[in-house]
């Protein structure tokens, strides 16, 4: 099979960046287009050379469709709004879509169920190996254990990150929820301050750090009458995300529209 030619959305972005330095790396796959938003200083640079990894020929446009024409994937880690429109363009040329964008709300998600009815959508909170395998874990937890055990969330990332609780906080909530039989929503406590009362039996706490250039660490706490739990994963490398998307790029290559997550494409979804 010839190479899966994939674009790269938010390509002068940090996840943008690292997605081209690792399609380079990997076998199977070829940089087909790269765009940032209108208006971007770095419009009509060399993906390549903004990528650290010396020119490609592949300069940076935000011309989207054009690209989408001719390509057969798209590598999206950008911003809702800048999400929702991709994923349109993506359900009329048919590519596969691969979602990294976190803060999406529940009404963008229905957008998104409409799109992957004509293509193939794969959408994560975190595309690595290791906080896939920790959800499973989490819910295996969540499940083994009742409420007198109670979960709460810890998170860190660098400064910029620009929505809280992270996309894979919530991936993690929602992992627990489902080991405990319950819905994320109406259980989650996402914030506390001032005078909140007691803790609620049952409810899963999110807590979040912002600092620095944390890649993204996760903590899920079960904490009990005299024990405490703690599953953890801890991201050093962007490469994790951008491999995984890769990944999750080749494997929609041949599936049927719909939107799957990264569970699916790791053979993780059943655990
Ligand atoms: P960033 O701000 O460094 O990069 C985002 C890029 O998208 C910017 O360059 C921006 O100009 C570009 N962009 C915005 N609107 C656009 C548009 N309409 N068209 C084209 N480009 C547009 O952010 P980042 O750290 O790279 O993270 C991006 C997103 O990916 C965030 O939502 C983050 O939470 C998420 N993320 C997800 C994972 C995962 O595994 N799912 C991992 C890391 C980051």
């Amino acid at each position: 099979m010839s190479d899966m030619g994939l674009i790269v959305v938010g390509a002068a972005g940090r996840m943008g960046r690292t997605l081209i330095r690792i399609i380079a790396e990997t076998p199977g796959v070829t940089l087909a287009g790269a765009v940032e938003r209108e208006g971007s200083t770095d419009l009509g640079k060399d993906a390549g050379e903004l990528a650290g990894i010396g020119p490609n020929g592949i300069l940076l446009s935000d011309d989207p469709l054009p690209l989408f024409a001719k390509a057969e994937g798209v590598l999206d880690f950008t911003a809702p709004k800048a999400t929702l429109a991709f994923a349109e363009l993506a359900a009329q040329a048919r590519i596969v879509h691969v979602i990294g964008t976190t803060g999406l709300s529940t009404d963008d998600a229905a957008k998104l169920d409409a799109a992957a009815r004509h293509a193939v959508l794969v959408k994560s909170g975190n595309m690595s190996l290791g906080v896939n395998l920790l959800a499973v874990l989490v819910r295996q937890a969540a499940k083994a254990l009742d409420a007198d055990f109670d979960i709460e969330i810890l998170e860190m990332h660098h400064r910029h990150k620009v929505d809280a609780p992270s996309g894979t906080a919530l991936l993690l909530g929602a992992a627990a929820a489902e080991g405990r039989g319950v819905d994320l929503g109406s259980s989650s406590v996402r914030s506390r301050d001032g005078h909140t009362g007691a803790r609620k039996r049952g409810d899963i706490g999110f807590a979040t750090l912002r600092g620095g250039s944390v890649v993204g660490e996760h903590s899920v706490l079960l904490a009990g009458e005299g024990e405490v739990i703690e599953l953890s994963h801890k991201a050093t490398d962007r490469g994790i995300f951008a491999r995984g998307a890769v990944k999750a790029a080749l494997w929609g290559r041949d599936k049927k529209p719909g939107l799957y997550s990264m569970a699916d494409v790791l053979g993780l979804s059943k655990g």
